[in-house]
């Protein structure tokens, strides 16, 4: 396949010995847009248009908060916030009406305001980037597993994938296989991700176990890290902060 910017990666992602191979590649995408927002980005006035336009959700804004370069941060923010202001203006008109028809409609009927205060709640430059990439790395993961049987192997060998992520590939199959290559490829993640949620569930149970005092000396094996890889299997990675 000519596309190893793509294979490459999904191949690299199966060599990992984690719990969602796809969560690996996403993880690796955000770190990789987050440095490019505060770095490269800042000369791309086309990123920067986007950037001013959509802003960021809650969880990048706080990726990008954590890195050392607050002046490129403080940069963004302040020809974001210039653009909110300009759109803002723009909403005036809906106060102006004094039947005020517009501004108090039926739930059921949206509004400017309200579909302003979505599409501010809900865009975010950097999951519409990570989003594009990750469904070529879907529809690529398809054509490996009907094109390239190592590949194949090596799915069939890992540790399945996160909730997320096996809803995903639910969703996709049919679109990227046919129809009886479909239902051989659900059959078998169905199978391994339910003896993968298995082994984490033994592994968390185990660690439950070693609160008690009469297992003081029992050894934690693969039960040391369970809290993390299961939550990490029920709902894709974390950022994991050090706690107190
Ligand atoms: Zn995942
Ligand atoms: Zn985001």
């Amino acid at each position: 396949m000519k596309e190893k910017i793509y294979t490459i990666p999904l191949n690299e992602a199966y060599e990992t010995d984690c719990e969602c191979p796809l969560c690996f590649l996403e993880k690796k995408l955000e770190e990789e847009a987050i440095e490019y927002t505060l770095g490269a980005a800042m000369m791309e006035p086309d990123f920067r248009i986007e950037s001013n336009e959509k802003g960021f959700c809650k969880n990048h804004y706080s990726m990008l908060f954590s890195k050392q370069n607050k002046l490129s941060l403080a940069l963004i923010l302040e020809t974001h916030m210039e653009e909110i202001s300009k759109s803002l203006d723009s909403l005036s008109k809906e106060f102006e009406n004094p039947s005020q028809k517009r501004l108090f409609k039926k739930s059921s009927e949206s509004n400017k305001i309200d579909d302003w205060f979505d599409k501010n709640n809900s865009s975010c430059v950097i999951c519409d980037k990570v989003e594009k990439t990750m469904k070529r790395y879907i529809e690529v993961f398809f054509y490996m597993w009907s094109h390239d049987k190592e590949f194949k192997n090596k799915v069939i060998s890992s540790k399945g994938f996160c909730l997320y992520h096996f809803g995903i590939l639910f969703e996709n199959a049919q679109k990227y296989l046919k129809k009886n290559d479909a239902a051989d490829f659900l059959n078998i993640i169905y199978n391994k991700e339910k003896d993968e949620l298995m082994r984490i569930n033994e592994d968390i149970h185990k660690f439950t176990l070693k609160f008690d005092y009469r297992n003081k000396d029992m050894e934690w094996g693969t039960a040391i890290d369970a809290p993390v890889r299961a939550i990490e299997k029920l709902s894709g990675y974390i950022h994991i902060k050090n706690s107190d």
